[in-house]
């Protein structure tokens, strides 16, 4: 089988001068994509700016005789996030491959928060992906292709102490990604989810030291989203854990619950007595969207079932 290559393909990742971002950034370079390289280049937290990380991995890429162009606007702004791929055009032409990467922390436990910072978390991670993917969408309509990633948590799927603000955020881009899903691929425009494990400067402190550097390679989330971004792909809607050589998919699913008759009362108590058959996760099912879902409740109670 041929390599995954992306000659003649524009990709603009956000987040790109740091961690995760900066080694898509490299490998996609590498395989041949002209690269936008967008870092605000702030500190952990969101703090400040800087042109140099988007800069240097520009520069690598260049080095490298491969295609780049550094960016250093928020994503965290729309007019800022529109900037973002106005530089994919102007400089390449269009946009084909879009890598919602950019991200910041700030954990406290949610009694100490201040909203401001739990503003900021939605604002970057989901508002950020949102602004950038509004202005990105038509130019993929345009082009009749198009390939976008969004970055979701552990954090977001299980819970993690002391990040409700950065969960919220990155569960709202699973919702985010299911209903996009079902608009995308009428302009042939796929959108899949990646939740990813990698030693960064936003792991520093959560992962044991030594884990981070022996087990927690960046290349090896990178081989997923190359993966995912490449036409070779055809799955929307997927959100894929990678991370430590471990690949694996995760999904919402539904157990069989149990039916009373809508035409009679149904009271809390009958709730509380039923409530570990509701809660029954034995047999489960996952809906590929709303109206599955709604006819899985439904079709039970229509009259040529009944019979
Ligand atoms: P990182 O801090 O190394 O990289 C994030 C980059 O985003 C930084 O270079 C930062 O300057 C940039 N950035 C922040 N705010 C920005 C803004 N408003 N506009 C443009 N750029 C901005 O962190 P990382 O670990 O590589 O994280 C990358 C993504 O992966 C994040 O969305 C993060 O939440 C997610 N993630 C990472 C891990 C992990 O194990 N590293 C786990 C789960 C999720």
């Amino acid at each position: 089988m041929n390599d995954i290559r992306f000659d003649g393909k524009v990709a603009v990742i956000t987040g790109a001068g740091r961690g995760l971002g900066r080694d898509y950034a490299l490998f996609l370079g590498s395989r041949g994509a002209s690269v936008v390289v967008n870092d605000l280049g702030g500190d952990p937290d969101g703090s400040g700016s800087s042109q140099a990380p988007a800069q240097e991995v520009a520069y690598e890429i260049k080095a490298a005789r491969g295609k780049a162009v550094a960016n250093y606007n928020s994503v965290a702004e729309p007019e800022e996030a529109a900037k973002i791929i106005d530089c994919a055009r102007e400089n390449f032409g269009g946009l084909d491959i879009l890598i919602n990467n950019a991200g910041i922390l700030r954990d406290k436990t949610f009694l100490k928060m201040d909203l401001t910072d739990f503003e900021m978390l939605v604002k970057v991670h989901l508002m950020g992906a949102v602004y950038v993917t509004k202005a990105a969408f038509p130019l993929m309509r345009e082009r009749n292709y198009g390939r976008i990633i969004l970055a979701t948590s552990s954090a977001g799927l299980w819970g993690n102490f002391g990040q409700t603000n950065y969960s919220a955020a990155k569960m709202g881009l699973v919702g985010f990604m299911n209903s996009l899903k079902l608009e995308g691929p009428k302009y042939n425009i796929l959108i899949n989810t990646v939740a990813p494990l990698a030693a960064s400067r936003l792991g520093e402190g959560i992962f044991p030291a030594e884990v981070m550097q022996k087990f927690m390679k960046p290349e090896l989330v990178t081989a997923l989203v190359a993966y995912l971004c490449s036409e070779f792909c055809t799955t929307s809607g997927d959100i894929i854990t990678a991370g430590l050589g471990f690949f694996a998919k995760s999904q919402l699913m539904e157990g069989e619950g149990i039916r009373f008759d809508p035409d009679r009362i149904v009271t809390p108590e009958m709730v509380r007595e039923n409530f570990a058959k509701i809660s029954e996760m034995t047999v489960t099912r996952h809906f590929e969207n709303t109206s599955d879902a709604f006819l899985n409740i439904v079709k039970p109670l229509m009259p040529e079932e009944k019979s």
